[in-house]
């Protein structure tokens, strides 16, 4: 059987198939040849599920897209606050290839523009742009789950046209940003550009985002977890260059474009989306990938801020006769560990014993697991019987995050 899901992936492309404006990449010789009426869409779950329709086997270099991932290799390799040293996290307003620095500290103002994301290979650890520009390609291959290549006829065009990545590499260098020459690092960054992936292999790689940095079908960690929302963090608001503010008013989800015409977008904790359609919009992004993320994020109500559901549905049932029991149910964080606390303060009979059932719950951060400690602790000290019923010991296993 067809799964509906792809069925409806296919019904979105059929209705977005018409929207033929916008314009093929310029610069590079090799990205004005590919056909722009390709067009292809792709979802994974943090389940480990993926649904594809359209030209998923069609391959584009990964070009723009390749800065999110580049920018957590730069971080794991160097920490947050040298980083920050390097670029600042604010959306600029500019377009992607602006000769833009922030006037008072000579920094780019973000990682996923031009200017941020040259300083950002710059600090990758490597011995050359090759070496730099390899890690990057094994963090993407390892996260898309197959060996990824670099495509030379388009890396060779991205150093044909280099002019403007050149001159914004020696600007860094003359503030002081660049860790290394500007030539090893606009050739490293053009290889990062030109590595090949398909609509799949994007999804596959923003899944892994979307579960936090681990690989939804190993369970492997391939992503530091507080890196991976920091990456996050500033796709949510430079991914789409300057055209990010509407984008996460009308779509809502972290995202990064690439001139090839691919968008990948990451709802964190439940899917990863990349989406790819050649013709670009007046800010580099694909037109019909606008288009796709719009429907998806309405139709299947992914917009980031739509709001959770609420902790109480936490609570499975709350029994009070001899003894009160209090089931718990789901995956536990602040909002589920507090509807417990108030559930007690609500209504404990003072003489009872109080039995906290976690047989159902199947995950718990630490915030939770140190509210549920602290309330224990506190009912024990006023003279209560506490059991916490935790067949899976879920509240000695330290969140991994
Ligand atoms: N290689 C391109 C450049 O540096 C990538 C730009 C993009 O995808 N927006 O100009």
């Amino acid at each position: 059987m067809q799964s509906p899901i792809t069925r409806y992936l296919e019904s979105v492309l059929d209705d977005c198939r018409e929207l033929d404006g916008g314009e093929m990449a310029g610069g590079n010789a090799e990205l004005a040849r590919a056909d722009p009426d390709t067009f292809a869409v792709a979802l994974a779950t943090v389940g480990g599920s993926v649904y594809a329709a359209g030209d998923c086997d069609t391959e584009v270099s990964i070009q723009s897209i390749s800065k999110a991932l580049a920018y957590a290799v730069a971080l794991e390799d160097n920490g947050l606050e040298r980083m920050l040293e390097a670029t600042d996290v604010e959306p600029s307003g500019d377009s992607f290839n602006e000769i833009s620095l922030e006037r008072s500290t000579g920094r780019p103002r973000n990682p996923l523009i031009n200017a941020g994301a040259l300083a950002v290979h710059s600090m990758i650890r490597g011995n050359s742009a090759q070496e730099r520009a390899d890690r990057v390609r094994d963090l993407h291959s390892r996260c898309a789950g197959r060996q990824l290549s670099t495509n030379n006829a388009v890396y060779e065009a991205e150093i044909e046209s280099d002019d403007r990545n050149t001159a914004i590499a020696h600007l860094l260098k003359s503030v002081g940003v660049l860790a290394v020459e500007p030539a090893e690092v606009v050739d490293g960054y053009a290889r990062q550009c030109s590595m090949d992936v398909n609509c799949v292999d994007l999804a596959t790689i923003a899944s892994v985002m979307a579960n936090g940095g681990v690989d939804p079908a190993t369970e492997e960690r391939l992503i530091d977890g507080a890196v991976n929302r920091h990456v996050l963090s500033v796709m949510s608001t430079c991914g789409m260059y300057d055209g990010s503010g509407s984008w996460t008013a009308t779509v809502g989800i972290p995202a990064k474009s690439g001139v090839a015409g691919a968008i990948i977008g990451v709802l964190p904790g439940q899917v990863g989306v990349a989406v790819l359609s050649p013709r670009l919009n007046e800010h580099g992004n694909s037109v019909r990938g606008v288009a796709v993320f719009e429907r998806l994020s309405r139709d299947l109500e992914l917009h980031m801020m739509h709001v959770a559901p609420s902790g109480a549905s936490a609570i499975r049932e709350v029994t009070s006769e001899d003894d009160t029991i209090v089931r718990l149910q789901g995956d536990l964080r602040f909002a589920g560990a507090e509807s417990f606390l108030a559930t007690l303060a609500d209504g404990v009979d003072p003489r009872g014993r109080i039995i906290l059932d976690l047989s159902h719950v199947r995950a718990m951060d630490d915030v939770a697991r140190r509210m549920f400690d602290d309330a224990a602790a506190g009912l024990r000290e006023d003279g209560h019987d506490v059991d916490i019923d935790d067949p899976h010991g879920l509240m000695s296993v330290p969140d991994s995050e």
